[in-house]
C-alpha cells in the first residue's frame, strides 16, 4: 500500500476544533473508507475506465447517500458534514466523488428539493440504499453554459408526457435507474421529469438510448453518456411538482455547486499531502528536495491555497445551514476552489518530477480529474459571470 496516498490529516488552522463530534465521526468514517476501499484501487479503475460496481455495497453501508436530506432513509447530515464527506471521497478518487455528486448531490437532491412528499417516498429510500442509482440530465449538445436555453421538449400526451431531445455529458446516464430529465413543456416552462430507466437490453426504456462517452482524460472511472430521447413516455406523476421554471433548477444548483467546491478541496489535499511526503524522501543533489527553498516555497503556497479553500467551504456550509447560501455565494466558492485546486495539483505534479505523470503515484489522477471539476456544474467563467452580476447588478451573459 502506498502510504503517501493515505490521509495525513492536513489541518494547519486547526479547523477540526470547530467541528462537532458528529461531523468528525462522519468525516473519519468516510476517510477510512477512502483509504481502504478507494485509494488502493483507484488507479486501476482510472486506467481501465471501469466504473467500480463492486464499491456500491460498501458505499451504501457508509450511510452517506442523500447527504443533508432528512427522512426517507437518508442520513440528514448538516451541510458541514455533507461537505466533509464529499472532500474525503475526492481525496480518495475523483470518479468516486463525482459518482456521489451525481447520485446523491444532484439526482437525490432534485427529488428532495423539487419533489412532492409522495415522490420523495417513492424514489429516495432505494436511492439512499444505492439499490437504485440516479442521474441528472440537464446539459445538451448545443446548450452547455447557456443551458437556460435548453431545447428538450416534454409534450403533453394524455395522462403523461413524451420527451424528445438530446442530452450530453450525463453522469451515470447509461446505467442509472432514476434519470431526472430537464425539458420544456408545451407552455415553454422548464420542468424536471423522472425517467424510470431500465438498463439497455430487454428492460430498456422505449425511446431512451445512451452512448457512453469514451476517450476521456479526466474522471475516467465515472461514465458520462450522450442520451437520446425519442418520445420517452413519463406519467404525469413523474413530473417533479416544485420544478416549474429554470429558477427552480438554479435553486438546486446553488446547493449542489457547494459540493463541487468541497470536491476541489479534497483533490487539492490529496495532491498536496502526497507531494509533501514525496519531497521528504526524494533526494537530489545529495539532500531531500524538501530541504530546498524553492520546494518549500511551493509547498507553503499550496498549503495557503488549501487553508483558504477549507475556510471558505466551512463558512459556506454554515451559510447553507442558516439558509443564506445564495447562487452567487456558491459560485464564488466554486470559482475560487476549482482554480486554487487546479494550481495545487499542478504544483504537486511538478514536485514529483517524472513520477508526477504516473498513475501509481496518484497525483496525476487528481491533476487530470481537476480538469472535469473546473468545467462541470458551470465553468470557471460562468461562475465569475454569476458573481460579476451580483457585484454590478448587470448581466454579462448575453
Ligand atoms: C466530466 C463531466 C461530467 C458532467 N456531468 C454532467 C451531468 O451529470 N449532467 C449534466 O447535465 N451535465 C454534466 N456535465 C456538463 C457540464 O455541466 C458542462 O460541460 C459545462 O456546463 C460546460 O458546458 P460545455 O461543455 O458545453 O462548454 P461551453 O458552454 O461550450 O463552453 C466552452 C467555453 O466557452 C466559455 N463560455 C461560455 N459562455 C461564455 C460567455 N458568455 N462568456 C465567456 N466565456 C463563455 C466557457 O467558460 C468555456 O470555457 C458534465 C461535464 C463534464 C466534463
Amino acid at each position: 500500500m502506498d502510504t503517501l496516498a493515505q490521509a495525513q490529516g492536513t489541518d494547519f488552522y486547526l479547523v477540526d476544533e470547530m467541528l462537532t463530534d458528529d461531523e468528525l465521526s462522519v468525516r473519519d468514517r468516510v476517510r477510512a473508507f477512502a483509504d481502504k476501499e478507494v485509494v488502493p484501487h483507484a488507479a486501476g479503475w482510472w486506467e481501465r475506465a471501469e466504473f467500480p460496481n463492486e464499491l456500491l455495497p460498501a458505499y451504501a453501508a457508509l450511510g452517506v447517500a442523500g447527504g443533508s436530506i432528512h427522512g426517507h432513509g437518508c442520513p440528514g447530515l448538516g451541510a458541514v458534514a455533507d461537505g466533509l464527506v464529499v472532500a474525503e471521497l475526492a481525496r480518495g478518487d475523483g470518479s468516486v466523488a463525482t459518482f456521489h455528486g451525481v447520485h446523491s448531490g444532484l439526482a437525490m437532491r432534485c427529488v428532495d428539493v423539487l419533489g412532492s412528499a409522495d415522490q420523495k417516498e417513492r424514489w429516495l429510500p432505494a436511492m439512499a440504499r444505492a439499490e437504485q442509482l440516479g442521474a441528472f440530465a440537464l446539459t445538451e449538445p448545443t446548450h452547455g453554459s447557456d443551458v437556460v436555453r435548453l431545447e428538450t421538449r416534454a409534450e403533453r400526451d394524455g395522462d403523461g408526457y413524451l420527451l424528445h431531445g438530446e442530452k450530453r455529458w450525463i453522469g451515470l446516464g447509461s446505467i442509472a435507474d432514476i434519470v431526472v430529465v430537464w425539458a420544456r413543456d408545451d407552455n415553454g416552462d422548464v420542468g424536471g421529469f423522472v425517467v424510470e430507466h431500465g438498463p439497455d437490453g430487454p428492460d430498456a426504456t422505449p425511446g431512451y438510448t445512451s452512448r457512453v462517452i469514451t476517450g476521456k482524460t479526466s474522471n475516467r472511472a465515472l461514465w458520462q453518456a450522450d442520451v437520446r430521447l425519442d418520445g420517452v413516455r413519463v406519467p404525469t406523476d413523474n413530473r417533479l411538482t416544485e420544478a416549474r421554471s429554470f429558477a427552480d433548477t438554479s435553486r438546486m444548483l446553488a446547493i449542489s455547486r457547494q459540493g463541487v467546491a468541497w470536491e476541489a478541496f479534497g483533490h487539492a489535499v490529496a495532491a498536496y499531502e502526497y507531494a509533501v511526503g514525496y519531497a521528504r524522501t526524494r533526494e537530489q543533489f545529495g539532500a531531500p528536495i524538501a530541504a530546498r527553498q524553492l520546494i518549500q516555497d511551493k509547498l507553503s503556497r499550496m498549503l495557503a491555497d488549501i487553508t483558504g479553500m477549507q475556510l471558505l467551504c466551512l463558512r459556506l456550509a454554515q451559510l447553507q445551514d442558516g439558509g443564506k447560501a445564495s447562487l452567487a455565494r456558491a459560485s464564488l466558492a466554486k470559482l475560487h476552489t476549482a482554480a486554487a485546486a487546479r494550481r495545487v495539483c499542478a504544483e504537486a505534479r511538478d514536485i514529483l518530477g517524472g513520477n508526477g505523470i504516473l498513475l501509481e503515484h496518484h497525483v496525476a489522477r487528481h491533476h487530470a480529474d481537476m480538469e472535469a471539476v473546473y468545467t462541470y456544474e458551470g465553468t470557471d467563467t460562468v461562475q465569475s459571470l454569476i458573481v460579476g452580476r451580483e457585484i454590478t447588478g448587470l448581466s454579462a451573459f448575453a
